[in-house]
């Protein structure tokens, strides 16, 4: 089985919603180093595109997030053994408004872009009505447009809607298989890799879980259409990084490989009793 050393999503505390002072780089490289990881991308929220007007959460968080994050490293004795890789979790306001161009994209080491913050209320696209059936169309709009926006190197949590979660289990059952293998698959037409997030698991904080049929399902049907996968905490604390070991569930729930991983991402076979 695949034994994860990378973990291309966790927030510092430059992050807006991090509220933990503990988030600095330091900390997580040491943390990761814990973990046995051998890459760690920093991916804090942002939204660097002039040309848009963002919503407020995004006031402090243009490209002085990359400029900081850098300065922050650059302080500080970056451990052997660890790759470090600078990216951010750019937001998608809608079909053609992203939170970042290609020319800042093309300048870090990848790019996570999130079709699905809909609880950015009046900024993020949301679906016409709060039905299941809207929410599925909307979700696999968003989820296209972001996959042949050119900007992503994975999508964030994918086909996962932050805001609308009541919906979610209902939502996913009005889209048939054949509609996600077509959505996932120009994905993989595009190179893009999808996220294998740590917001899949059980999350105390949230008033009712989804079942883990749910990613099962999405993730089984983006191998079937040929996608390629990252894996991502998305943590926000030191704590949460921990669910990295966690998503391991899904290489042997779907007996994943390493030919699944998108190319350049660290994680080795690791056999049983050797
Ligand atoms: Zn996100
Ligand atoms: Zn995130």
């Amino acid at each position: 089985m695949i034994k994860l050393e990378h973990d291309l999503h966790v927030h510092t505390f430059l992050s807006e919603c991090c509220t933990s002072p503990d988030q600095t780089p330091e900390n997580i490289l040491q943390t990761a180093a814990g973990l046995g990881l051998k890459q760690i991308g920093f991916a804090d929220h942002i939204w660097a595109n002039p040309a848009i007007e963002p919503h407020p959460f995004y006031r402090k968080q243009g490209w002085s997030q990359i400029t900081r994050l850098r300065e922050e490293l650059d302080r500080i004795d970056l451990p052997e053994n660890l790759q470090v890789l600078i990216g951010c979790e750019a937001e998608m306001a809608g079909p053609g408004r992203y939170g970042i161009t290609r020319e800042q994209a093309e300048s870090l080491d990848f790019v996570l872009l999130s079709t699905n913050h809909f609880y950015l209320e009046g900024f993020v696209e949301e679906p016409p009505h709060r039905t299941p059936e809207a929410l599925g169309e909307h979700m696999l709009a968003m989820f296209t447009a972001g996959a042949s926006s050119g900007l992503a190197t994975a999508l964030a949590h994918p086909m996962l809607p932050h805001g609308y979660l009541e919906l979610y289990e209902a939502a996913m059952e009005t889209l048939s298989d054949q509609q996600l293998v077509d959505a996932f698959g120009v994905a993989a037409a595009h190179g893009v890799a999808l996220e294998i997030s740590g917001n899949y698991l059980p999350d105390r904080r949230r008033a009712r879980n989804f079942d883990f049929a749910v990613p099962l399902r999405i993730i089984s049907l983006a191998k079937r259409a040929g996608c390629r996968f990252t894996f991502g905490s998305d943590a926000h604390t030191l704590e949460a990084m921990q669910r990295i070991k966690s998503l391991e569930f899904f290489i042997a729930a779907l007996e994943l490989t390493l030919a699944d991983l998108m190319p350049g991402l660290a994680a080795v076979i690791e056999y049983p009793n050797s």
